[in-house]
Order: C-alpha cells, then sequence, then structure tokens
C-alpha cells in the first residue's frame, strides 16, 4: 500500500509494508523507514472515553 506525500523528511511516496516482525513504513525517495505499532487502537484513536461528566454527584444520606 502507497501513502503518496507521506514521508516526514523529503515528502516523498511511503510504502506500507510488513515483515516477520510486523508492519513498517519505508520511504521510495529517501530511504526512510520507520516501524508501526503492531496493533492500532482504531477504536481508541475514533472513540475516545467520554470524560465522567454527565454522571451524577450523589451524597451520602
Ligand atoms: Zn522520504
Amino acid at each position: 500500500m502507497l501513502k503518496l506525500k507521506g514521508c516526514p523528511k523529503c515528502q516523498g511516496t511511503l510504502n506500507l509494508a510488513s515483515d516477520m516482525y510486523g508492519r513498517y513504513i519505508s520511504c521510495l525517495q529517501c530511504g526512510f523507514s520507520r516501524d508501526l505499532p503492531d496493533v492500532l487502537p482504531r477504536t481508541a484513536v475514533a472513540a475516545p472515553a467520554a470524560p465522567d461528566v454527565q454522571a451524577p454527584m450523589r451524597k451520602a444520606a
């Protein structure tokens, strides 16, 4: 999978690949490479836990 203009160094094309060690990206233009986390917590990014602002404050009687 290619990601255009994804390189932080040269704005070149990043190639998303994976090997036995996991996923990584490498730049086709300058050779920049970086490992990617094994598991992407997509849900954590898309839907962060809502702060508990709606919880009513109850006093013990
Ligand atoms: Zn690059």
